[in-house]
């Protein structure tokens, strides 16, 4: 019976369409347009500096806000100062829950659904994003996204969870929960998280970034760089394929990092054959001038972004005059 089983199913084999192989880089969609411009982080040639980040991303006619920057105004204001008109932006990615990243969110909704009722109200996170959290020696909540989720549901906005690499639209992917193999601890402030046995230490479980799979290799979106630089591109390459490291954008949390830290991740991402560094927020200013040297890169290709620079898949990074 079993032999008779097996024989019908082997049999059927024949006729059925083969199991489908996991995608290759080749099967893959790619993204042919792509321009990515900052929106918060400290430099600012135009409009307002400060401890945050934000980018708007444009892929093929898609337009996605990554992270919404510190204080509530300066999104908003600073694409206004740009020329830059966000109403026609419904989806928005939260790449962790600090208030640098996720502080604007509710006033850009707010002012921007009066001219387009969908405006901001597709809201991407990533789980763990909502656990509560404590400083040390405190009972009062610190997590602001709690707060946050409620107070934009109300206004008829939703958030979507995403526990595994998914592609958003063509092209376009978010990674989910980043898996942490290297021992990249670039967490932050002490937070801690509870839990039903206690307090146990904030990694930011939550935090990922945006994938933009181009012709040329990926782009990295990253907002604060919580799971470590390598471990994101790592990550990349597994959902990807590996391809080049074409670009790096955004928080990269090295401000702070050793020499001999710094030149380990300069010497993976050299391995990873990065073509572009816009080192922004937490990136911090000597990591990026140690990663252009190190990383083999050069002035063009490794920046301090400020507000309104961008990275153009094309044509590279337009750095604005200060940081040039
Ligand atoms: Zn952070
Ligand atoms: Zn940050």
């Amino acid at each position: 019976m079993l032999h008779s089983l097996l024989s019908l199913a082997t049999g059927l084999s024949a006729f059925t369409a083969p199991v489908a192989a996991p995608p290759t880089t080749s099967t893959l969609h790619k993204v042919a347009t792509l321009k990515i411009t900052i929106l918060s982080t400290m430099l600012a040639d135009q409009g307002m500096g400060e401890w945050g980040f934000s980018a708007l991303v444009e892929a093929d006619g898609r337009r996605i806000l990554f992270d919404t920057g510190l204080r509530p105004e300066t999104v908003l204001q600073n694409a206004r100062d740009l020329g830059i008109d966000l109403s026609g932006v419904t989806d928005v990615v939260l790449s962790h829950h600090h208030g640098d990243h996720t502080g604007g969110l509710l006033e850009l909704r707010r002012e921007l659904s009066k001219q387009s009722p969908a405006a901001m109200s597709r809201i991407h996170v990533a789980p763990g994003i909502f656990l509560s959290r404590r400083h040390p020696g405190s009972e009062l909540e610190v997590n602001p996204t709690i707060a946050l989720k409620s107070a934009m549901e109300a206004t008829g906005a939703v958030f979507m969870e995403h526990g595994k690499p998914e592609e958003i639209f063509p092209g376009v992917w978010l990674t989910g929960p980043v898996p942490r193999p290297n021992p990249e601890r670039y967490w932050g402030q002490p937070e801690s998280i509870v839990t039903a046995n206690g307090l146990v230490p904030d990694s930011i479980p939550e935090d990922m970034s945006l994938l933009i799979d181009t012709d040329r290799g990926f782009v990295v979106v990253a907002g604060c760089g919580h799971a470590g630089t390598i471990n994101t591109v790592q990550d990349a390459r597994r959902i990807l394929g590996a391809e080049p490291a074409y670009a790096i954008i955004g928080g990269l949390h090295l401000f702070a990092a050793s020499d001999s830290a710094l030149a380990w991740t300069a010497s993976r991402l050299r391995s990873a054959h990065l073509g572009y560094l816009l080192g922004a927020h937490c990136t911090g200013i000597e990591a990026v001038f140690r990663i252009r040297e190190l990383a083999a890169l050069d002035r063009k290709r490794a920046v301090v972004a400020a507000v309104g620079s961008s990275f153009d898949a094309s044509k590279g990074i337009d750095p604005l005059s200060l940081a040039q």
